[in-house]
């Protein structure tokens, strides 16, 4: 097993993340803000050349300001505040209304260009002291036992290498090997249909009015959306009789974008590809110290924009727990509620977005005329509808009181002459947030909650609440406290001041319970 190893391959490393799509370089960021040491595997060469995503929300803009590329998101995206769906006619059909302001601190709805994104987190991860990222370096079988995990790894001239870890994450995308060596099933829907994409770069700004457009039309279902800043996305569903190979063709984008006004004297086409979608989840997302997090572990069909959303998202959830038992040891029992968090939400957002897709990929004339006629009350002439709330956490590490596994908020804060989002100012990690006067925690318990990263903010105390934000959220929900995870979910709420600190031992009394459970169970085994 395992070739020679090379001077830039590391020998042993925390955790070995295999492939450097935006979830690897996410998650390889987030583990390398935590001193923890990450070797980045990337089979290619060099970066995936093609746009893929170009709409994030506001959760997902949060993740990435905490991969150190906040500053950089206004220029690298554009807010959406609507997505309209028309049929065939143009009549409107639905009407999805976005706030501005998310609340996460960041526009609700972004549109962006994926490869300008990613471009900017593999600069980040090259400038990681605590990330070694390895183009052209293939990972070809992973292994565990009792004490670590190892990667074998090809290089594309054939050397092999192996490197040892606490921990492994296939991050490999939609084909992930990390998944099929596991021996992971799907949980599949079944729902998928084959689209032209095509995206496009216009010479002279226009307005597109909606910017943003579904149009259900079953001559021919088309997608036309904002592609980020100074670009166009379009997206043409292959019909029935038709092969994606016959619509893959330069000739082809042109001849739809024809109505459009969208002409070789207008525009240049920066590219158009043809993919599959498709809906499914793994049924499991790791085996031990093996992981899966992405396109690995789950596929969605675009309607909702929200693939790399969610592959952020267990990037998110998973960075805090790596760090936790990295400097815990005995504390491995809480990577085990990794799948009991993220599966149920990952698949309820792939469940909505295939809602979505069964009313939009409708190519029958008949059927099209029967949806239009039961969507027809759902907009009220002007009106619209929310965008539907993602699902929050249920179950997993939470306390039992009101809103724990939603969202909490981030707003604007001052501090000691800093002002910006309450992550920039204080630092990421567990939150304790307080309504007013600053929460009293024992010294022990104060040491214990500094020890896992907790951070204490007193609204109004301890920062000035900028734009008003929080202190309307504690207005609106009737709470004191919040006791927030590092991945932005509540973990609890006080409904008094003084229950504040009884947050953060009922988060210390689970630790341990889960940590107690693992150990009987071992024990028994
Ligand atoms: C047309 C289209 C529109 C989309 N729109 C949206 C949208 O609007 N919003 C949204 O959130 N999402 C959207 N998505 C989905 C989004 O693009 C994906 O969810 C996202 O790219 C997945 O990222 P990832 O890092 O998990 O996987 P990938 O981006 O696929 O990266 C996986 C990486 O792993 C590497 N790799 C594979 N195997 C190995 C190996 N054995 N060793 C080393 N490296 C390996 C690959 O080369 C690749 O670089 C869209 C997708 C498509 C196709």
């Amino acid at each position: 097993m395992g070739g020679p190893v090379s001077a830039s391959v590391p020998g042993r490393v925390d955790v070995v993340v295999v492939g450097a799509g935006p979830v690897g370089c996410g998650l390889a960021l987030l583990l390398g803000a935590r001193d923890r040491s990450v070797l980045l595997l990337e089979r290619h060469s060099g970066p995936y050349p093609l746009p893929r995503a170009v709409h994030f929300d506001d959760e997902t803009a949060r993740i990435l300001q905490a991969c150190g590329i906040g500053a950089e998101l206004p220029a690298l995206s554009e807010p959406a505040t609507s997505y309209e769906w028309r049929n065939g006619e143009g009549m409107p059909l639905l009407r999805f209304e976005t706030p501005a302001q998310g609340r996460q601190g960041w526009p609700s709805s972004n549109m962006f260009n994926q490869p300008d994104l990613e471009a900017r987190l593999l600069e980040m991860v090259e400038g990681n002291p605590h990330v070694v990222l390895l183009w052209g370096h293939a990972a070809i079988d992973v292994g565990q036992d009792s004490g670590g995990a190892w990667v074998e790894i090809e290089t594309v001239d054939g050397t092999r290498h192996r490197v040892e870890a606490s921990y492994v994450v296939g991050c490999d995308g939609a084909n992930s090997s990390v998944r099929d060596i596991l021996g992971v099933t799907f949980e599949d829907r079944g729902f998928y249909y084959d689209w032209l994409v095509v995206d496009v770069e216009l010479h002279e700004p226009r307005v597109f009015d909606p910017p943003n457009l579904q149009v259900c039309d079953p001559r021919r279902p088309t997608t036309a959306v904002s592609g980020g800043p100074g670009r166009r996305r379009w997206e043409f569903m292959c019909l029935p009789g038709e092969t994606l190979e016959t619509i893959d063709q330069e000739s082809a984008a042109w001849a739809f974008l024809t109505p459009w006004e969208v002409r070789p004297d207008n525009a240049t086409l920066v590219r158009h590809a043809g993919y599959r979608f498709r809906a499914r989840w793994a049924t499991r997302w790791h085996e031990g110290r093996i992981f899966l997090a992405g396109d690995a572990a789950h596929q969605t069909p675009p309607f909702a924009g929200q693939g790399m959303c969610a592959g952020l998202r267990d990037a998110a959830n998973l960075a805090w727990k790596l760090d936790h038992v990295l400097g815990h040891p005995g504390a491995e029992a809480v990577l085990e509620t990794y799948d009991q968090e993220r599966i149920p939400q990952a698949a309820a957002v792939i469940e909505l977005a295939t809602e979505l897709g069964r009313v939009i990929c409708i190519p029958d004339e008949e059927e099209a005329r029967v949806r239009d006629e039961q969507m027809a009350p759902l907009v009220p002439p002007g009106g619209s509808v929310p965008v539907p709330m993602m699902p929050g956490i249920a179950g997993g590490i939470l306390a039992g009181s009101a809103m724990a596994g939603e969202l909490f908020v981030q707003a604007i804060v001052r501090a000691e002459g800093a002002e910006g989002r309450l992550d920039d100012v204080i630092g990421p990690g567990w939150h304790l947030v307080a309504n007013g006067q600053p929460p009293e925690l024992d010294s022990e318990l104060a040491a214990w909650f500094g020890s896992i990263g907790g951070r204490t903010v007193a609204i109004g105390a301890t920062v000035e609440d900028v734009e008003g934000r929080y202190g309307r959220w504690f207005a609106d929900h009737g709470v004191a406290g919040v006791l927030e995870r590092p991945d932005f979910a509540i973990y609890g709420t006080a409904a008094t001041h003084h229950e504040i600190a009884e947050l953060v031992r009922g988060l210390r009394n689970q630790l341990d319970a889960l940590a107690e459970a693992a150990k009987t169970a071992d024990r028994a085994s």
